[in-house]
This record gives structure tokens, C-alpha cells and sequence, in this order.
């Protein structure tokens, strides 16, 4: 299974986000007041948001007294206050992702709140928007549908991120109790392999609907180990094989939605895993296929020939960019060598990387640090 972001793979809801992402890419602010602020409380340990929102505080103070000037500083002053403010207002209850972007010189406030599984506190002041967090997270909240079922019930509920939500009960409960009938005990055994089937029949038809109806890809089946071996034929026979991405023990069917939600994300991180697994051995398998490193995939982006793109552990890597002619060089600069320019700053590689994969028609797979940092740098896939 493929966990990139594509629009055809994400609800209304992402792709809503997916175009507020791809329009803030376009921001570029010579004045260096692009403001990012991105806050998820949940994950962290409350001391740790505190120290955050101190931090938020004291740079606040810094730049207000000893930041940059100009006409727009004003406005740009207003955007952080009320940036930090509304920082600090963010309820340490609520376990949502929320973002801000604010820009006063080109108009632009931007907030977004998500159902993430991403871990950010941070404020960022450039000529660009931090794209890189958001796109973890959008990622993070594909929706997948779960499935428990034991013999002859089920339950389907559809995960996006944190939230979880029973979709319908799909098929009233059948008894496969035996009764006990003197005589009739072959014929009440095949009786009941034909409910069976009957059952799992008309369970797959509900699943493919709902998967359908909510513009889902993947997959996750909870049942007791007996069943998975009856379930699996018939999920392969309707062609569902592809869809799954795992399965795992049902020890009682009245599973909390808390513990179904903690069990269904333990089996999509475990595929996705897989699969960023399998990518990396690609590019060690057949390298000529694929783009490896920082530079190499920057100047593959330019010339349009990256079809997938998977960032890595890019935690640490940087490259020199101009302001003016946006130029960029892997080493540091001080003076631009493209228009000699002196306005020449080191930016994250991921997130020029990202607004260059983000202008063109690339495939963007971007796991969460903690995945990231087990493999390569960055690598993408080249078209021809
Ligand atoms: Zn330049």
C-alpha cells in the first residue's frame, strides 16, 4: 500500500487542507516575516508544552525589541502577538494538531486544525512558510477503515488520526449456536457453514460500500486468530487482499473504541513501515531509477523528473538559498554566485525540497521523524 499523498487518496476534509498546503507554498516574503506556528499539545508532556510556550514567549519579546524593521514591521508585530496569544490559549485538553500562518504584508492567516498523530511545538519566522509539519500531519489522518468481527458479527469504523467512528452495524447478529436436534446434526452443520458464508459475503459487500463511500484505501481487520484463516480466502476471492494492511487478535468484541483505535494505528504504522522499507531497498536495488541525496533530488525536482519522493532523516541538513534569484547551493554562502547577491540565508532542505515537490506533479511521502530517521537522507523516483 502506497501511504502518499495524492489527491484521489484523502476525504474532502484533507483535501481542503492538501489545497491550503499547496497554496501556502507559494509564499515567498522578502521581508522574512512568514510567520509558522504549530502547536499539538497532546503528545507532549505538560512541562514540555510550558517550557514551548515560554520559549514562544521570550521570542516574542526578542523580536519585537531587537527584530527587523521596515514598512510592514508593524503588521508583522500584530501577526506574532496575536500568534503567541492565541498560542497560549491553546487548551492543554485538546488533542488536536492546530497550525497558524500568518503573513500581514501579503494578507494571508491562515489556521488549521487536525486530528493528527504529530508531535510539533515550534514558531518559525522566514521569508517562507514550514511546510514539512503539516504535511506529516494531513498524511497522518488518511482515513482507513477497521473491521472487527467475530463469528457472525462485526463492527465497521472508519479512523482519521485520532478520531475514530462507527460507521453503521452492517448485519443483524446471527446465532451459530448448534441446538441441539437429535438425528439432523450433519445437516445442521452444513446449515451453519452456509450462514457463514452468507455472512462474510454480505459483510465484504458492506465493507467495499463504506470504503467506497468515504473514498478509503486501507484496510485493518480485527478478529480471533480461528476466523482470520476463514476471512482471509474470501477477502483475497473479492479482490481486498490489496487494501489490508493487516490484521490483529480480537481478544473481546466489545473492544473499546480507545483500545480498537491504539490497535488499528500499531497495524497501519507497522505497514507503512513496510512499505518505506521496501522504497529504500528499491533505491539500493536498482539506483539508476532513483535520485539519492539532497542535491541530487533538488536538481532532479528542476528538471521534472521525479515521479515519487520520500524524505528521510533530513533533521540536520540545510542549504543556502537566495533571496533574490532563489538560487540555492548545498554549501554555506555568503555572497549568491548565481546574481551576487548578499541577501543568501540557510533554510531547511526539507522544506525546500517540499515547495519544489509541492509546484510540481509529485508524489510526496513524508513519515514522522521517529520512522524517518531509520532510513536514508531523502531519495525520490525518476520518471524515465
Ligand atoms: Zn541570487
Amino acid at each position: 500500500m502506497s501511504p502518499g499523498i495524492a489527491a484521489t487518496a484523502v476525504t474532502s476534509h484533507e483535501t481542503e487542507t492538501l489545497s491550503t498546503l499547496l497554496s501556502l507554498a507559494t509564499l515567498r516574503d522578502p521581508n522574512a516575516h512568514a510567520i509558522s506556528y504549530y502547536c499539538s499539545s497532546e503528545p507532549f508532556p505538560d512541562k514540555t508544552h510550558t517550557h514551548k510556550l515560554t520559549t514562544l514567549d521570550h521570542l516574542l519579546r526578542r523580536v519585537t525589541t531587537d527584530g527587523p524593521t521596515g514598512p510592514d514591521y508593524l503588521t508583522f508585530t500584530n501577526d506574532l502577538t496575536h500568534v503567541v496569544t492565541l498560542g497560549e490559549k491553546t487548551s492543554l485538553n485538546s488533542p488536536r494538531f492546530r497550525a497558524i500562518f500568518a503573513c500581514g504584508s501579503q494578507d494571508i492567516w491562515q489556521e488549521v486544525t487536525l486530528p493528527a498523530l504529530v508531535s510539533e511545538c515550534s514558531l518559525e519566522i522566514d521569508r517562507f512558510f514550514r511546510l514539512a509539519p503539516l504535511l506529516r500531519a494531513i498524511q497522518s489522518c488518511e482515513p482507513h477503515c477497521l473491521v472487527l468481527t467475530e463469528h457472525g458479527k462485526a463492527r465497521i469504523l472508519m479512523v482519521r488520526g485520532q478520531e475514530i467512528e462507527e460507521i453503521e452495524t452492517p448485519l443483524p447478529p446471527i446465532d451459530f449456536r448448534p441446538k441441539s436436534v437429535p438425528g439432523f446434526s450433519h445437516h445442521i452443520e452444513g446449515n451453519l457453514r452456509e450462514r457463514s458464508k452468507a455472512f462474510i459475503h454480505d459483510l465484504i459487500v458492506k465493507i467495499q460500500h463504506v470504503m467506497q463511500e468515504h473514498n478509503c484505501k486501507h484496510l485493518v481487520i480485527g478478529c480471533r486468530k480461528d476466523l482470520w484463516s476463514e476471512l482471509s480466502p474470501q477477502f483475497h476471492k473479492a479482490k481486498l487482499s490489496a487494501m489490508i494492511a493487516g490484521h490483529f487478535h480480537l481478544p473481546s468484541f466489545e473492544i473499546s473504541r480507545g483500545e480498537a483505535l491504539s490497535e488499528s494505528h500499531a497495524v497501519m504504522a507497522k505497514d507503512r513501515e513496510r512499505f518505506y522499507k521496501t522504497f529504500w531497498e528499491k533505491v539500493q536495488e536498482e539506483p539508476r531509477q532513483f535520485a539519492l541525496g539532497v542535491n541530487s533530488v533538488l536538481n532532479h525536482l528542476e528538471s521534472g523528473r521525479v515521479l515519487q519522493l520520500l524524505l528521510g532523516n533530513l533533521v540536520e541538513a540545510h542549504v543556502s538559498e537566495c533571496a533574490d534569484c532563489q538560487a540555492w547551493a548545498i554549501e554555506e554562502r555568503t555572497l549568491c554566485s548565481t546574481c551576487g547577491g548578499a541577501r543568501v540565508a540557510r533554510v531547511p532542505a526539507e522544506e525546500l525540497i517540499l515547495r519544489k515537490a509541492l509546484s510540481t506533479d509529485v508524489e510526496i511521502f513524508a513519515p514522522e521523524q521517529a520512522t524517518a530517521k531509520q532510513f536514508g537522507q531523502v531519495a525520490a523516483l525518476l520518471r524515465y
